[in-house]
């Protein structure tokens, strides 16, 4: 079991089970994300789903699930790792019980990715991030991005119990509908390098994060900056998605201009 990969695989067959019927797999075209031993594969198959990509980023993990789906023409095993994946093509389902570690660079990689539905099991604490108001301890960066990019909705509760190794935390499926936003690689960074002092004023946050925001500029013109913009005076962890996207937009701007 190698735990740096994240490698804890669900053993109770209720909360297999559920999974599969929540992906709705029926006829589409699945993705799945961290395929493992094949045990969620195998659930997706009997719910009727038409093809299943199985990515899996340990090798020994794919040669099994190779060895496994021989038979089944449905299925690719796609050897690699999930966030290196190349894929143009259109998934109806993407589905996982996704390694932990990546959470956020997954949902990133996700939202530039074509997809009708994503039902992932994920870090309970971590879907309480993405889904949580302005102003709560839990809100942040991966709240604004989850926000602007998905319509998310928690299917259930999976305690630690459900897996073995069991990890040290529990978890929850998560439903994740894309809303058709995209945000700018620029807006992206823009969001997080605020949010890494997300107690601190717009204004004051913009001069402490003026090297991921702007590289070399210095104290005085990134308070010049942060000056013109909107919501300047309130708290960053108080900004609705909108609002922080209004201010990443300013700031790319700004950043354009300096170029
Ligand atoms: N689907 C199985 C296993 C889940 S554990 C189950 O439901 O029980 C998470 C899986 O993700 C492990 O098999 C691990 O090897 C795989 N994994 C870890 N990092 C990965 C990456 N970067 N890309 C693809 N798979 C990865």
């Amino acid at each position: 079991m190698r735990a740096k990969l994240g490698q804890h695989f669900l053993v109770d067959e209720g909360v297999l089970a559920y999974e599969a019927k929540c992906a709705d797999a029926r006829s589409n075209s699945v993705l799945e994300i961290g395929a493992g031993d094949g045990r969620l594969t195998a659930r997706l198959l009997s719910c009727g789903a038409g093809h299943v990509t199985a990515v899996e980023f340990d090798p020994k993990l794919a040669r099994q699930l190779r060895m496994r789906f021989a038979a089944y023409k449905r299925v690719r095993v796609h050897e690699g790792d999930f966030l290196e994946y190349d894929e143009k093509a259109r998934f109806g389902r993407v589905v996982g019980n996704i390694p932990y570690y990546i959470t956020s660079p997954i949902l990133l990689k996700l939202s530039r990715m074509n997809f009708d539905k994503a039902v992932l099991c994920m870090q309970k604490e971590v879907a309480a991030r993405m889904m949580a108001e302005p102003g709560s301890h839990e809100y942040g960066r991966l709240s604004v991005f989850s926000q602007l990019t998905y319509r998310a909705e928690t299917l259930a509760l999976v305690e630690r119990a459900a897996f073995s190794p069991p990890p040290k935390v529990d978890s929850c499926i998560v439903s994740l509908v894309k809303t058709g936003f995209l945000l700018t690689g620029c807006e992206e960074r823009a969001i997080g390098a605020i949010f890494s002092h997300k107690k601190k004023s717009v204004k004051n946050a913009v001069v402490d994060a003026r090297w991921d925001l702007f590289g070399s500029r210095d104290r005085q013109s990134a308070g010049q900056i942060a000056q013109t913009l909107k919501y300047n005076g309130r708290k960053v962890f108080s900004l609705s998605p909108s609002e922080a996207l209004g201010v990443a937009r300013q700031l790319c701007a700004a950043r354009m201009q300096d170029e």
